[in-house]
């Protein structure tokens, strides 16, 4: 994988001229906007939960939760892994927003189940810096569910951490299963 500096994709509009992907989303956006109804919501979430997933293209988190507009906090990242950023969005959601459930939702087939350490070191190789995170991959989905919920709840900055649950999403059959956090 190499990073350069080509333009970017672009696709055939309907007017048979080019655009970007981000032109056909700011075309989208000026459509919803026409729409768009101020709904007058506080910032503050309405069933006061915020939802750590992947950020994998499947997984519409709100179709698949029965979530509404101004209902949750969703948080992704690459595996849905509590990372550090995760705690920072976690403490602000409960400490400034007031939400006290989390979820936690990884999935089936997910990017980092084929993955190592060892892209941090290609990586290195490649561009002669060494990414200061880690990759977070894992082999065992269910263990690093168990993973992410036990440092959500060991995190000393969080408020709320007796209602954390975790799941993986089936990517194939829309269901969740949850994981027993003590298995
Ligand atoms: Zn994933």
């Amino acid at each position: 994988m190499s990073i350069s500096a080509s333009p970017p994709p672009s696709t055939s509009g309907a007017d048979g001229g080019h655009s970007t992907v981000t032109d056909r989303l700011v075309a989208a956006n000026a459509r919803y906007a026409a729409e768009f109804t101020d709904p007058g919501m506080d910032a503050r979430p309405v069933l006061k939960v915020a939802v750590v997933a992947c950020m994998d293209a499947r997984i519409d988190l709100h179709a698949a939760l029965g979530l509404e507009l101004g209902d949750c906090h969703t948080i992704r990242n690459a595996g849905g892994v509590v990372t550090d950023d995760i705690i920072r969005s976690l403490t602000i959601s409960q400490r400034a927003l007031g939400t006290r459930s989390v979820v936690l939702i990884h999935h089936t087939g997910c990017g980092l189940l084929n993955l190592t350490e060892d892209f941090r070191h290609e990586i290195e190789e490649e561009v002669g810096q060494r990414p200061p995170w880690a990759v977070e991959a894992f082999r065992d989905l269910d263990q690093d569910v168990r993973q992410s919920m036990q440092r959500v709840r060991t995190s000393p900055f969080l408020l709320h951490k007796d209602d954390v649950r975790g799941f993986v999403f089936d990517v194939t059959t829309g269901l969740l299963r949850e994981i027993d956090p003590r298995s």
